[in-house]
């Protein structure tokens, strides 16, 4: 049975599950040899590659902690997750230590099984800690959404570090199934997908947009029914599940990908809860909403707005920050820091984060994630933020999509550089158009009134 698929070299290459064991064995008495002892934390960075998956399944056999970096870190980041977490060792897949086959060492219950830093963005990363007990709940609850299965080729476009891609991994690998590893640039992708032809996709908006953008723009005045039956030949068919979560996705791609027969299910959830707490299922699905909460999970809706969680899934704090601890477990319930709603069917909407609100001038609190994200879906345009800047309205920065607009640029004569298409009157003329259609959505006061396109594109 192949567990692992992956590209190198331009050619695909597979690995059996006795193979990937005797990897794993070898790997983890390697990392014995080096002095790894169970509990110690191991850090893990690298690019997201089987040498990660058998990294990863290896510090797990010797009881040890695996505590993955973001590739895309600064220096500064990697430093702070090396000395926060106490780590021993720092492996960077795809070098690994190898050694002689070690068997697995059993781990209790409840102590950390992982400790993974979320990005950060209110102050110094804060390191999640999972446990056995954790995981495990959240394999169960999520026993109802994915049907993966032997035979079914599972498509990995994650970064490992993320537990998103993880969970996808361990899922994967506990059902018999193939991992196919996502081995090109996020340009090819709808090449990569019909050669992978993959069951599942479990994946981020990212993706989904990426590919909804590629077919719009390869098909242009081709009649619908025919888009979406090109789309079911490409990919469709053999893929039965495709999973969005992470961020939030347009309804308006979700219904695209639902005509081609690919359903794609939007699921929602954070590190602390391990990535799970509801998702749209087969037969219970509402565009718009992030689903049900899974099975396991309760979820409760604060008198501020604030989306609240419980189940066995949830964290039992961070590693050594008993005050951010205390601030995201109250009385048993996992304060998210994400705004939404539950409706009469029991669907969960999630409308802004907390701390995300902008507070204007004219008095109207403004929470800016849908329309930023609605002005996402534009081709154009990469990255959207809204700010207040002490105005009664919001105003926005948009920063250009290079990949979209610079052949497209190079078609049309116009300059191909970024700084100077960014105040090309038909590039700020076609910006205003998406603004404003985004913006239609939106009652008058949440409107975006002004905004300035940036001449980087960050998003590399
Ligand atoms: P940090 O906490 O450091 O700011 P982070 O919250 O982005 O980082 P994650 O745990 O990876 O780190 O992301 C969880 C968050 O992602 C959720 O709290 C929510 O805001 C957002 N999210 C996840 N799924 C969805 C979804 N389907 N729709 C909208 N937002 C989502
Ligand atoms: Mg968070």
């Amino acid at each position: 049975m192949v567990a692992l698929r992956f590209k190198r070299d331009g050619k695909w290459h597979e690995m059996s599950y006795a193979e990937l064991d005797d990897e794993v064995a070898r790997v983890a008495g390697g990392l014995v040899a080096q002095g790894i002892q169970p509990g110690d934390r191991v850090a893990v960075l690298g690019q997201t590659s089987p040498e990660w998956t058998i990294c990863d399944l290896a510090i797990d056999r010797v009881g040890a902690v695996c505590v993955p970096i973001y590739p895309t870190s600064s220096r500064q980041e990697r430093e702070w997750v090396l000395s926060d977490s106490g780590a021993r060792m720092l492996v960077e897949p795809p070098q690994l230590p190898r050694g002689e086959p070690v068997a697995p060492v059993p781990r209790a219950d409840d102590e950390p099984s992982t400790i993974i830093y979320t990005s950060g963005t209110t102050g110094p990363a804060k390191g999640c800690v999972l446990t056995p007990a954790n995981l495990r709940a959240a394999y169960e609850s999520l026993d109802s959404l994915v049907t993966v299965g032997a035979g079914d080729v599972v498509y990995l476009y994650l970064p490992l570090a993320h537990l998103f891609a993880r969970m996808t991994q361990a899922m994967t690998l506990a059902r018999g199934a193939t991992l196919a590893y996502f081995g090109g640039d996020i340009t090819e992708i709808v090449t990569e997908l019909t050669e992978v032809r993959p069951t599942h996709l479990p994946s981020v908006p990212r993706l989904f947009e990426k590919v909804y953008t590629k077919v719009t723009a390869l098909t242009e005045g081709m009649e619908r029914e025919r888009v979406h039956a090109l789309v079911r030949g490409a990919f469709g068919g053999r893929l039965r599940e495709a999973l969005t979560g992470a961020a939030p996705i347009s309804p308006e791609i979700l219904e695209f990908f639902a005509a081609c027969g690919v359903p794609v299910y939007e699921a929602y959830g954070m590190t602390e809860s391990t990535a799970v707490i509801s998702a749209n299922c087969p037969g219970a699905t509402r565009f718009g909403s992030v689903g049900r909460p899974l099975p396991g999970v309760e979820v409760r809706i604060a008198d501020d707005g604030e989306v609240l969680a419980k189940g066995r899934n949830v964290f039992p704090g961070y590693h050594r920050n008993d005050g951010a601890s205390r601030d995201a477990l109250r009385d048993g319930w996992l304060h998210t820091g994400d705004l939404g709603a539950l409706d009469d069917d029991g669907y969960l909407h999630i409308t802004g984060r907390k701390k995300d609100l902008i507070i204007t001038a004219g008095g109207k609190n403004i929470s800016p994630a849908n329309l930023e994200n609605d002005l996402r879906r534009c081709r154009w345009i990469s990255h959207a933020v809204m700010y207040g800047d002490r105005r009664p309205y919001a105003v926005a920065l948009i920063t250009l999509d290079a990949e979209e607009i610079l052949p497209w640029a190079r078609e049309n004569g116009l300059p191909e550089d970024i700084a100077e298409l960014a105040r090309h009157p038909r590039v700020l003329e076609m910006v205003q158009d998406a603004v404003e259609r985004a913006n239609s959505a939106y009652s008058p006061p949440e409107r975006i009134r002004r905004f300035t396109v940036l001449e980087h594109d960050f998003s590399q």
